[in-house]
């Protein structure tokens, strides 16, 4: 459990068993201390710094696109900065047509993502082939990588993808713990 203090006082952060304790219990800087988890901590950071991986495929990147801009402002969640690189990168926006020309190059820029990571399905062809019924369209991006949020349309507006990626930070929000995440780590190395 931790304190943290902020606003014009000086931020603090200490153990209940540390001889500091009785800060937290001080009636002057009771409205700038937060009591609160390390987890709980942590996923709110992630929900409100997730990075997305643009992969625009076909005509919904065109609606990515437009998220990205003033009138829409994706900036408003802390997700503004689109990278480029699957190294720097937190959720993978799939938005338009999954060829199997181009279904493995998908998989491998989202095997090279660090974890924790997320996905989107932007739009009916990445959520399930669309009206693509073809031998040469993958049915969803959900057969070769798993997907967190699904958003319907063809295309789906802007309106829709931000309405997604706010069900995603409730679902960031909730996770387990980095402990309960990592457990095969854990287990293999104790
Ligand atoms: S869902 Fe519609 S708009 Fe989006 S890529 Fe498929 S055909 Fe284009």
């Amino acid at each position: 459990m931790i304190w943290l203090g902020s606003g014009s006082r000086r931020s603090t952060m200490v153990s209940p068993t540390s001889s500091t304790l009785h800060t937290a219990y001080d009636s002057k800087i009771e409205g700038n201390v937060i009591l609160t988890r390390v987890d709980a901590a942590i996923n709110w950071m992630r929900k409100n710094s997730l990075w997305p991986m643009p992969m625009g495929l076909a005509c919904c990147a065109i609606e990515l696109m437009a998220t990205a801009s003033s009138r829409f402002d994706i900036s408003r969640f802390g997700m503004e900065v689109m990278r480029f690189s699957p190294r720097q990168a937190d959720v993978l926006i799939v938005s338009g047509t999954v060829t199997y020309k181009m279904a493995l190059a998908v998989k491998r820029i989202w095997d090279q993502m660090p974890e924790p990571k997320w996905c989107v399905a932007m739009g009916a062809c990445a959520s399930s082939g669309g009206m693509y019924r073809s031998y040469a369209v993958l049915q969803g991006i959900d057969r070769l990588i798993p997907v967190d949020v699904y958003i319907s349309g063809c295309p789906p507006r802007p309106e829709a993808l931000i309405e997604g990626l706010m069900e995603l930070q409730k679902k960031v929000e909730r996770e387990e713990s980095t402990m309960a995440q990592k457990k095969v780590y854990f287990d293999a190395i104790s």
